[in-house]
């Protein structure tokens, strides 16, 4: 066991539940050793909100230098943690060690970028109505917010939501995802060390019961959540009775990969070979769709299928692997029915996805990579394999004649997160671009490129165009018109 339980973390100090379920935190590429485990009860979100409602008032008043003041202590006590968090995000999410690095390392860039350019976006302006007349916008925090978090990134992805949260002047209640209980209690030990007023940030541990508990709670204003497209839409139903709760949402991609006939060849099968398999395909900006302009398909299937087989699998804290396990048995499952799925839907298998079951000594939900070959999409009925999410390593490749089908076969699915455009020419990409129905677009960068300085959300069952990175100090705020009118009474005019 790597990890001691210390409770929810509710009015500034860690509280063990009374009673509760327990959770395993497995490490997925090693069963035989388990991260740890927790105690789990929907208990503690009543504790939890009330907690983070208290503090709201005076916090939302704290002067700004001073919330500024405490995000920069969290900060340095963040990168002095930076090595345990690596290691348990790699632990809990089986991810590959140098990704893990990646993100912990973009967790302290977030607060520069939030102090900085987020803040800059929400600052008030002025704008003159009339002579004597003035008017201004001045953003307000919510309230209460709570923050979901998913298990992939399960440190980058809530601290999106919970610095700028806090930096405006929200409270936070924060449930990781039930695979990553322990990363989310480390984050909440650095908010402690960092000295927040107590109930400022709050957590809570356990999974789809605590988080539907929680974002139903009245005193909840926001739910900040990141995750599947299904639970998106479940939290949506959950709170239909509360249409004023802001929901800021980043859900699932079904991604793809443009190789129009002018492409580098090289670079678009080594970038988009990198994006589909990195991680295992569990990033919701995965490349999971190639299509690929006929004149250049067969140099781009060798280039790929080669950069494909160079691929390492590998136990997540192997400094040379781009994919780990899988997250569960389930997911493992999962994988294994879409891989069956696509031939049964018409596609050719290029190389299978197959379960291994253990890697080396390690016993783990380890799976290879997948590649499946569609030659004529518009005969090709399928549509579990094509159109929906995998969370996986599996590239499927089309052929198309033109660019025309090349942007038909990209907006096909329901999703709309990330499109990559491999292509020599800027103004070829500028022709394209348009036509795109996506929320990033990628010219020469594999769709897994994204960066906190530009906002980052998807369109259609993506997100909800509450775009998180740069953007979200504009959802965790609201926008309030304020007039001031200096005129006397006699310049007025009133009509009574
Ligand atoms: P998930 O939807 O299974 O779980 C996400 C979180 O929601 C977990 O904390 C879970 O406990 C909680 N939850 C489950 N049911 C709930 C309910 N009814 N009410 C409230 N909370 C509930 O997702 P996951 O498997 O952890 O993550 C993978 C998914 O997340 C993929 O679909 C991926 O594309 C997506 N994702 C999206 C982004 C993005 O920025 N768009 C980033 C990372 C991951």
């Amino acid at each position: 066991m790597f990890a001691g339980f210390k409770g929810n973390y509710i009015g500034g100090r860690f509280v063990r539940p009374k009673r509760g379920m327990e959770l395993i935190s497995e490490d997925p590429g090693d069963l035989l050793n388990p991260v740890g485990s927790v105690v789990v009860s929907t208990e503690a979100v009543e504790e939890a909100v009330p907690s983070a409602r208290r503090a709201f008032a005076a916090w939302a008043d704290y002067p700004i230098r001073k919330k500024i003041a405490a995000m920069r202590r969290l900060q340095r006590v963040l990168k002095k943690r930076l090595p345990e968090l690596t290691t348990l995000i790699s632990r809990e999410a089986g991810k590959p060690v140098t990704e893990s690095r990646r993100e912990t390392d973009r967790l302290v860039a977030k607060v520069d970028e939030i102090v900085g350019a987020g803040l800059e976006l929400i600052a008030p302006f002025e704008v003159a109505i009339a002579p004597g007349v003035t008017g201004e916008c001045r953003y307000r925090p919510h309230g209460v917010l709570a923050v979901i978090g998913p298990f992939n990134f399960p440190a980058h992805t809530p601290a999106s939501h919970i610095i700028p949260a806090l930096l405006t002047g929200n409270t936070v209640v924060f449930k990781p995802s039930e695979y990553t209980p322990f990363t989310g209690q480390l984050l909440a030990e650095c908010i402690h060390t960092a000295g927040f007023p107590p109930g400022v940030f709050n957590l809570v541990q356990g999974g789809g019961a605590v988080g539907l508990q929680l974002i139903k709670h009245r005193m909840v204003s926001g739910v900040l959540f990141t995750g599947s497209t299904a639970t998106g839409q479940a939290i949506k139903e959950a709170t239909l009775d509360a249409p004023q709760k802001c929901l800021a949402l980043e859900m699932g991609g079904k991604n793809a990969g443009l190789v129009l006939e002018d492409a580098p060849l090289e670079l678009a099968a080594r970038e988009s070979a990198v994006a589909a398999y990195s991680m295992s395909g569990q990033r919701c900006n995965a490349t999971s769709r190639i299509i690929v302009n006929k004149k250049i398909a067969k140099p781009f299937l060798d280039l790929f299928l080669a950069a494909a087989d160079r691929v390492k699998i590998g136990y997540s804290l192997g400094e040379d692997i781009l994919m780990g396990p899988l997250i569960s048995h389930e997911a493992a499952a999962k994988f294994t029915r879409y891989m069956k799925l696509a031939q049964e839907e018409g596609f050719e298998t290029l190389r299978a996805g197959r379960t291994l079951g253990s890697w080396g000594e390690r016993r783990g939900y380890y799976v290879t990579q997948g590649v499946h070959l569609c030659e004529n999409p518009s005969r090709n009925s399928s549509q579990h394999y094509r159109k929906e999410e995998i969370f996986g390593p599996d590239a499927a490749i089309y052929l198309v004649r033109n660019d025309e089908e090349a942007v038909a076969l990209n907006n096909e699915v329901s999703y709309g997160l990330v499109t990559s455009v491999f292509s020599g020419s800027r103004q070829h990409f500028e022709r394209i671009f348009p036509k795109l129905d996506t929320g990033l677009v990628n010219w020469n960068k594999g769709t897994i490129f994204s960066t906190g300085k530009l906002p980052f959300g998807g369109t259609k069952a993506s997100g909800s165009f509450k775009p998180t990175g740069l953007f979200s100090t504009y959802y965790c705020t609201y926008p309030v018109a304020v007039t001031r009118d200096q005129r006397p009474l006699e310049k007025r005019a009133l009509p009574v």
